[in-house]
């Protein structure tokens, strides 16, 4: 046998065992659990209320916390947990334990924890240490952002589009203003909503739900804009129905002659 073969063959028997010692381990052993109830949990350190608890292996009737040698509590019912509070110990590292009771009278022990109990101001500050960066950036990134998009409408409003006038359309796509009916790119800082962007036009200033259309679609409402314009202002106002029938009865005496 090449050692080639024999390092495959002992790969395949290990990738078989493992699994299985693994399964067989969390069948009869205690693990001991710590969750965090209210309070803050980072790098080994703890501190504020927390729960011990165990998984039930068969044969288990009770189990019994410790923090270093002093009981938390006991409890005889699964699941078996017990709630506690790290500002009753002293600050510093403490080991939590699990022992479990067997109806046949032995007992079951769980794999240590090792915690540093921190106290409410020190956790106070490690959490502000990660969450005070995060909150700068993000707030620089909204003011960024913001002061860009002011921006950018301050110089549409500067720059009107004229009416018809062909325009280009970015990577976000065009949308067609549902309040003034004209069309516009949509931009990138406008908020993403699900179906569409909340975005804001650049002819009205209106913010509306907005998607990006086909280029047909927007040339079309390009062309479109010319027209309603001519049928707004510049063109002759509809005669009204007084007119209209006053009108009618003038070409019908004329004609009779
Ligand atoms: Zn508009």
């Amino acid at each position: 046998m090449n050692t080639r073969r024999l390092v495959r063959l002992l790969l395949a028997v290990f990738v078989l065992v493992v699994p299985l010692a693994a399964s067989a381990q969390t069948d009869s052993t205690l693990e001991l659990y710590v969750r965090r109830n209210v309070g803050y949990s980072g790098a080994g350190e703890i501190q504020g209320s927390f729960r011990l608890e165990t998984n039930a292996p068969p044969g288990v009737v009770s189990v019994t916390f410790y923090i270093d040698d002093t009981v938390v509590g006991t409890d005889a019912e699964a699941p078996f947990r017990v709630d506690f509070d790290t500002d009753n110990y002293a600050v510093g590292p403490h080991t939590l334990r699990a022992e479990g009771a067997l109806a046949d009278g032995g007992t079951l022990s769980a794999a240590p924890r090792q915690f540093s109990f921190v106290s409410a101001a020190d956790s106070w500050r490690a959490a502000q240490d990660i969450f005070v960066p995060i909150f700068s950036v993000a707030l620089v990134l909204i003011v960024l952002f913001g002061g860009l998009a002011v921006f950018q409408a301050m110089r549409s409003k500067a720059n009107p589009t004229p009416l018809g006038a062909l325009r280009k359309y970015g990577l976000l796509g065009g949308a067609i203003c549902p309040k003034c009916g004209r069309p516009f790119s949509r931009h990138w800082w406008g908020l993403n909503a699900g179906l569409g962007k909340f975005d804001r036009c650049d002819h009205c200033g209106k913010w509306s739900l907005v998607r990006a259309l086909p280029l047909a679609q927007l040339r079309a409402a390009e062309a479109a804009e010319l027209k309603n314009a001519g049928e707004g202002a510049g063109a002759v106002p509809e005669p009204s129905k007084e007119e209209r029938l006053r009108k009618q009865l003038d070409d019908s005496r004329y004609s009779d002659n």
